[in-house]
């Protein structure tokens, strides 16, 4: 398995002659180290209240220009086995940092879509070590948060009244408790340095992370970051290529949001080094609402088009479609 140095990393990320060539070195570690099968994870945007007030999101409990949405513990669980029928065998229960939400709720809701067979994966944001160790005591498989920078002093200002020490602790606590961590960052967000997203690259590394994500800024209007430029979508593209050579055998999600910057990014993602789609299975009244950023893709779909719409682009490159829960599976 090849290590890069943070010098090296950085004079990758800052050298765009050779991009084709790392594309395609990340695409062959893919294929060697988690093969061409890709995994498909149901995605559900369950709520988009949000108490934090990330500067970037659209979902940010200040923006007022939001119609909020809470969807029924019924309905949820009813997304989910409408999933499990078409053949997802992880359900990703996403949303806002929602405290109506509360402990008991969302371990009904994990325990009750554990009954459809499939495996869980939760990313509701920061809560406390006794809540983390009801989800998983409830069957919750996986736990998504992303550290979104490790610049700490970036992420003090992207993340106005958030701990950095706290998002840590969070990722610190979840790995104890036997979760499969999922992290990840944001690609292009203002001020971010290259030399701070190869720490990011190598802070993924040093967690032992099973999952990462990672996604190009997208300035959502009704934010404070406006007025700033996009992220790029080849650098993001280049820092997940890397994450792939750094983390061989990992999980790595094509991003919803490299699609959205390019018409065929989960596409070019996936011959890149990406192994994961999240599909959304929540109905259309919903997805446009869940906006952490603007001209989100799909919003016009339900569940069985976004599913077969997918499933046809995998195959056009010659890929199949993951049939297993698509697990961790440690190879080095
Ligand atoms: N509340 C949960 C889920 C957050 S939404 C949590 O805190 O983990 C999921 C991800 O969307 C975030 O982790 C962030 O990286 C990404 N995101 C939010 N706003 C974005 C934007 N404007 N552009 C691109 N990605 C964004």
């Amino acid at each position: 398995m090849e290590q890069l140095t943070k010098s090296e990393i950085v004079d990758i990320l800052k050298d765009d002659s050779q991009n084709e060539q790392l594309f395609a070195k990340a695409d062959e570690i893919r294929r060697k180290y988690v093969g061409d099968e890709v995994h498909l994870r149901g995605l559900i945007e369950f709520s988009n209240i949000c108490k934090r007030t990330c500067k970037y999101c659209g979902l940010r409990a200040e923006n007022k220009n939001i119609d909020r949405y809470r969807i029924s513990v019924e309905d949820i669980v009813l997304y989910a086995e409408k999933a499990s029928e078409m053949g997802y065998k992880t359900i990703v229960l996403q949303s806002g940092e929602d405290e109506f939400f509360s402990r008991d709720l969302i371990c009904k809701i994990v325990s009750e879509i554990k009954k459809f067979d499939v495996a869980v994966t939760l990313s509701i944001g920061e809560r406390s070590f006794d809540d983390y160790k009801a989800f998983k005591d409830a069957g919750a498989d996986r736990y998504l948060i992303r550290i979104e920078t490790t610049d700490s002093e970036l992420y003090k200002k992207m993340h106005p009244y958030m701990d950095f020490d706290n998002r840590i602790k969070c990722l610190k606590n979840i790995k104890s408790l036997g979760y499969e961590v999922g992290t990840g960052c944001l690609v292009g967000l203002p001020e971010q340095t290259i030399e701070s997203l190869a720490d990011d690259i190598l802070f993924f590394k040093a967690l032992d992370a099973d999952m990462v994500g990672i996604g190009p800024f997208i300035a959502h209007p009704d934010t404070p970051l406006k007025d700033s430029d996009n992220g790029s979508f080849t650098l993001a593209l280049k820092v997940m290529a890397l994450t792939r050579i750094m983390l061989p055998d990992i999980n790595i999600p094509a991003t919803t949001a490299m699609e959205t910057l390019n018409p065929n990014g989960r596409i070019i993602a996936l011959q890149s080094g990406a192994n994961v789609v999240m599909p959304n299975v929540t109905s259309k009244e919903f997805r446009a609402k869940y906006e952490i950023y603007p001209n989100k893709i799909c919003i016009n779909e339900n569940p069985v088009q976004c599913r077969g719409c997918i499933e046809s682009k995998i195959k056009s490159i010659g890929r199949t479609v993951a049939k297993d829960y698509g697990f961790h599976k440690k190879v080095v």
